[in-house]
């Protein structure tokens, strides 16, 4: 029941078309979240959803404002500077690691781990001042930079396969191909809402998560180019004088064929991520914004 209603209102969005085709994954993944929420703790994100669905995307609306904002949604883990196997020896906490390679090299590289324990914070406090407003605004975009830490194109230098010669990966994997696929794929989120005793240690779990599936996200470009010629790969356009290359919707439809279920996983992992770490103050503190 809640399911079919969770389909049509993704089906709603995509008809309205509340946002660009490229945020349709933000979106579904905060209502999910929020449908698979535990009913007794549901109410006050339930009668919100709308706001939450819509604002899932407001930190990548505010990239266009704010030059400070675009290193909050990525880690480039493997920059050089951060040396071999980085994944392991980056301290987690963001003292430790400015101690190590500084603040300034952090936001450099991109924070989107100490973002998200930011944001944390700041709800927690909003919960247990009673600010329904400020607990909305930042549990939206709490959700935001969570999702975007599970984006395996968000923990690498190589974020747009610029550096493999496969420009272009980076919307082709996190918006054309669930935006082809999204009436396929399973919207249903089976984990429980959980009590995360570590949230910055979750998060790193996800970031390291992210960073094993690049190689697959990478090697199934490869895979799926094999019988393509160029001409077949790509679109090529004009815009502003200038012409640009593109995937076409041919070699999506092959790409996506060889990823899998891998988008749709990955989409309801961040969706089970973001329910857990807004479980965590919304458990302390329901009754307050309950009553
Ligand atoms: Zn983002």
């Amino acid at each position: 029941m809640r399911f079919s209603f969770l389909v049509k209102l993704t089906t709603v969005i995509i008809l309205l078309g509340l946002g660009s085709w490229g945020f349709l994954a933000h979106k579904t993944i905060h209502q999910i979240a929020i449908y698979s929420l535990p009913k007794k703790l549901q109410g006050f994100f339930f009668k919100n959803v709308d706001y939450m669905v819509y604002n899932s995307v407001r930190p990548d609306v505010r990239r266009k404002d704010d030059p400070s904002e675009a290193t909050k949604h990525f880690i480039d883990i493997d920059a050089p500077i951060f040396g071999e196997n980085s994944i392991e020896t980056m301290p987690q906490t963001w003292d430790d690691a400015a101690k190590k390679y500084t603040a300034d090299t952090l936001r450099k590289y991109g924070t989107v781990p100490w973002e998200i324990m930011k944001l944390q914070a700041k709800l927690t406090n909003a919960f247990r001042n009673k600010l329904k407003d400020s607990i909305l605004f930042y549990s939206a975009d709490l959700g935001h930079y969570i999702a975007d830490a599970h984006v395996p194109l968000h923990t690498t230098i190589n974020y747009d396969g610029q550096l493999t010669n496969q420009r272009g990966l980076h919307s082709l994997w996190e918006s054309t191909v669930p935006e082809m696929n999204i009436d396929n794929y399973n919207l249903y989120q089976a984990h429980k809402a959980k009590y995360i005793k570590n949230p910055l240690a979750e998060i790193w779990v996800r970031i390291k998560e992210s960073k094993v599936m690049l190689n697959k996200v990478l090697a199934d470009e490869i895979a799926a180019s094999e019988g393509f010629t160029d001409d077949k790969k790509f679109k090529r356009s004009e815009r502003f004088g200038a012409m640009r290359k593109n995937y076409s919707g041919e070699f999506a439809k092959a790409y996506a064929e060889k990823l899998g279920t891998t988008v749709n996983e990955r989409m309801l992992e961040a969706s089970k991520t973001v329910q857990f770490l807004n479980f965590r103050p919304l458990q302390n503190h329901h009754r307050l914004v309950l009553n």
